[in-house]
């Protein structure tokens, strides 16, 4: 994705109160990131642990997507590994964790929100590329790097074609 300023960033939000938005507190390493390699943006708020955000690559502009970490839920974030489901990658207890977007708009106030497992990091774009990795051994795939690439997009665009839509 093409590199965004905090202002954009603030601004691409369907799913948060703008004071939040306004609010919300950047990973320190921002400054580092090598957007080129980034499909999409995520990190949890430094200071707001149970909020997270995701930042997708939508053309013209941003699409941001607030998410909250319910609290821990022992039985599923404690014994078991897990898979995200962004980027297929396996991860040890806790290296999973569930997240939840409220919906956009009115299906948002009904409460309606839609919920994965993600990376507990949010570096999905890392770990496709081989640049982070889980301590547990991954299932071997017959996979390229350009095809986990493809993959991770494809996942993340049903992600947000499903919160995008209405009434479901
Ligand atoms: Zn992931």
């Amino acid at each position: 994705m093409r590199e965004l300023s905090s202002e954009e960033i603030r601004s691409s939000f369907l799913n948060c109160p703008k004071g939040e938005a306004k609010r919300m507190h950047f990973p320190p390493t921002m400054p580092l990131l090598d957007w080129e390699d980034m499909d999409f943006l995520g990190w949890t708020d430094p200071k707001a642990p149970n909020r997270a955000y995701l930042v997708l690559d939508a053309g013209e502009d941003p699409l941001g997507i607030a998410l909250r970490l319910p609290a821990t839920n022992r039985k599923t974030d404690f014994f078991k590994t897990m898979t995200c489901s962004f980027c297929v990658t396996s991860h040890p207890v806790g290296g999973v964790r569930m997240f939840s977007a409220p919906k956009p708009g009115k299906a948002g106030k009904r409460g309606d929100t839609v919920g994965l497992y993600l990376c507990a990091d949010l570096a999905c774009p890392l770990y496709v590329r081989g640049k982070r990795e889980s301590p547990l051994i991954q299932t071997v795939e017959a996979l390229t790097r350009e095809e986990r690439i493809q993959r991770l997009r494809i996942n993340v665009d049903r992600f947000a074609t499903s919160f995008l839509s209405h009434g479901s």
